[in-house]
């Protein structure tokens, strides 16, 4: 992550707040470590020192984490440090303070989630973050998704695909300002009046549960549809018992199915 991107990506944020009034924008970082709060527009002249511009005070903060994700490893040097971005972490983080916002009873437009990754996916993130992705679709929050990276990303792809949010992978990431202000900027009543991109293609594969690694085909659990990439005589999730009956047997029979997951 240069410079040169976090600047466009705070000019971005900068221009949401200037579009309207009553836009409010909250960021959060994620890092291989840690994520949180870097920026909250409502808490604007707050915490910070009079005469300081949003711009100014992300970019400060943004430092801030920086230097924190810098420090982590040595005072966390007897742990086993997971080096994959924490975006089911960011993911949450953000859906609690929309939720919480919306029951603060205040008028506000409709919330949406933007989601920039510049890592490749972490497939041992997957339930996690799929977790996340059926949350916010529930509360009908649609998560804009895009791919800083140098491959297309199924986490976002997927995520952006079942909340109804748009996914994008530029394709030249360093004038990344002009696709976020052209492509996400916008709001969710102009989108139906505008030429927004569609995507080509959703990758729909997913990551066992038992080795998180990501799967074309594998073997799903019936009861709770956990997903694993060998047959297994039972679910280590909820417990069901795959094994083989009898033909004469009566009961309910709980097999496991064999799913084309792509
Ligand atoms: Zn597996
Ligand atoms: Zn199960």
């Amino acid at each position: 992550m240069t410079l040169a991107f976090v600047m466009q990506v705070v000019l971005f944020v900068n221009s949401i707040l200037l579009l309207n009034n009553l836009n409010e924008a909250a960021v959060v970082a994620f890092g291989t470590r840690s994520c949180r709060f870097v920026f909250n527009s409502k808490l604007q002249g707050r915490n910070d020192k009079l005469h300081s511009s949003p711009s100014s005070r992300l970019l400060k903060h943004i430092d801030e984490f920086l230097n924190t994700e810098d420090a982590l490893p040595t005072s966390m040097e007897q742990t086993n440090i997971n080096e994959s971005s924490l975006l089911s972490g960011a993911l949450s983080l953000a859906l609690c303070y929309i939720q919480r916002t919306l029951k603060s009873g205040q008028p506000h437009p409709q919330p949406r989630v933007l989601c920039l990754q510049c890592k490749s996916d972490a497939p041992q993130q997957y339930v996690a973050i799929m977790n996340a992705v059926f949350s916010a679709q529930r509360s009908m929050i649609p998560i804009d998704t895009c791919a800083v990276g140098t491959e297309h990303s199924a986490f976002l792809q997927q995520a952006a695909h079942i909340t109804g949010g748009i996914y994008m992978k530029p394709s030249m990431p360093e004038g990344i300002f002009q696709y976020l202000t052209v492509v996400f900027a916008t709001d969710l009543h102009s989108r139906r009046f505008l030429q927004l991109p569609r995507p080509a293609g959703v990758d729909f594969r997913a990551s066992c549960f038992c080795h998180k690694k990501t799967i074309d085909m594998g073997y799903i659990c019936s009861v709770c549809l956990s997903i694993f990439c060998k047959k297994r005589s039972s679910c280590s999730t909820c417990g069901a018992n795959f094994s083989q009956r009898q033909p004469t047997s009566i009961g309910l029979k709980r097999k496991s199915a064999t799913i084309t997951l792509s």
